[in-house]
């Protein structure tokens, strides 16, 4: 059912940060504004961003600090406990996901709320099709904001859509730690969130398909992170596309190219439901092969410089030339 039209100076589509915030500022000013929303008034960035991945962070670098004491500080055992992460994220930085004190905020300043998705249907109007049933047709007198703001992208991988998988939604909503976690995508919330697991206990790779961790920041940037990557045990697969994803196979690991088994699995056997990532096939060098090659000499110094031809390197047999063993 229609309900009858509105008019109104400006109508803002989208009140994420930047959509609430200049929502907030016109109807402060004496504007009549409409803020139409279709998920939450705030946006991603306090309920699934900026604000719960941080404390994630805080969590995360307090065990990393713990773990430093030894040798520096005496003595300390650090044991991670994810469930004050979880509550704090529901209690302090979402309410729950509940975003009544943000809208109270933009009500309060005069801002009328409609709550659904907001289509431009005529110059100077917006269509909402509302959450609770039924359309309501907004007239902007002075104008319309856009700021739509993102969503999680999901590339195309072949397998991945048949996949249960997390986007940053799922991992910052998260009561449990997963005993491991392949992380597609070494940007900036690739990289903190899948450092936050690790520091959690989560076995974690991350894929990159450029050739370092933080493709878009400065490349001292991607190599620091990667050695710090090193250190902690978190384990990095750049420069290559992943090409495929397999749900629920613990092996034998059927397509070569392959990651080494353990760290492609990632459910335990008997837990709770999580990512279920099964195998990763990627493209480009078998770094899997690589592996079992280091595997075999890795512990001498300069045998990665010494590495037999890839075919050689892929066979079970593969030996260190150098040392020949
Ligand atoms: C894990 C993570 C960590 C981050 N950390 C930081 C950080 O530390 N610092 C930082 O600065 N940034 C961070 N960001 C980025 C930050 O969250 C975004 O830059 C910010 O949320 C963008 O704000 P926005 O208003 O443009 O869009 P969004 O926050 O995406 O909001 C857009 C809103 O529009 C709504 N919407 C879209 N289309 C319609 C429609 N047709 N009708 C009605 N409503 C609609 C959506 O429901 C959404 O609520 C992080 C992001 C993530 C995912």
């Amino acid at each position: 059912m229609a309900e009858q039209d509105r008019d109104v100076d400006v109508v803002v589509i989208g009140m994420g940060p930047g959509g609430e915030y200049a929502a907030d500022t016109l109807a402060g000013a004496g504007l009549t504004v409409a803020g139409v929303e279709d998920r939450l008034v705030g946006g991603e960035c306090p309920y699934w961003g900026c604000v719960p991945s941080k404390m994630m962070i805080r969590a995360g670098n307090l065990l990393a600090e713990g773990r430093r004491i030894g040798g520096m500080a005496g003595a300390a055992r650090v044991e991670p406990d994810w469930a004050p992460v979880a509550r704090r994220i529901r209690s302090e930085a979402t309410d729950t996901w509940d975003d009544a004190v943000a809208a109270d905020r933009f009500t309060g300043k005069g801002g009328i709320l409609f709550r659904g998705h907001g289509r431009i249907t005529a110059p100077g109007e917006v269509t909402v099709t509302l959450a609770a049933g039924g359309q309501q047709v907004l007239r902007a007198r002075r104008g319309i904001v856009i700021n739509a703001g993102t969503e999680p992208a999901v590339p195309p991988i072949p397998g991945l859509a048949g996949t249960p998988f997390w986007t940053n939604r799922e991992a910052i909503e998260t009561e449990q730690v997963p005993g491991s976690l392949v992380v597609l995508g070494g940007g900036a919330i690739g990289v903190e969130l899948g450092q936050v697991f690790a520091r959690f206990g989560s076995r974690v790779t991350v894929a990159e398909g450029a050739s370092r961790l933080l493709p878009l920041e400065e490349p001292e940037a991607g190599e620091l992170l990667a050695a710090v990557f090193a250190r902690e045990g978190i384990e990095v697969q750049a420069g290559q596309q992943v090409t495929g994803v397999t749900a629920g196979s613990r092996s034998p690991w059927p397509v070569a190219p392959n990651w080494p088994a353990r760290r492609c699995w990632s459910p335990p056997a008997a837990g709770p439901t999580w990512p279920a990532w099964g195998s990763v096939r990627s493209a480009s060098t078998p770094p899997c092969a690589r592996y079992r090659w280091m595997r075999s000499c890795g512990p001498r110094p300069g045998c990665g410089r010494s590495a037999t031809s890839p075919a050689r390197a892929r066979s079970p047999t593969c030996r260190c030339t150098r040392h020949g063993w």
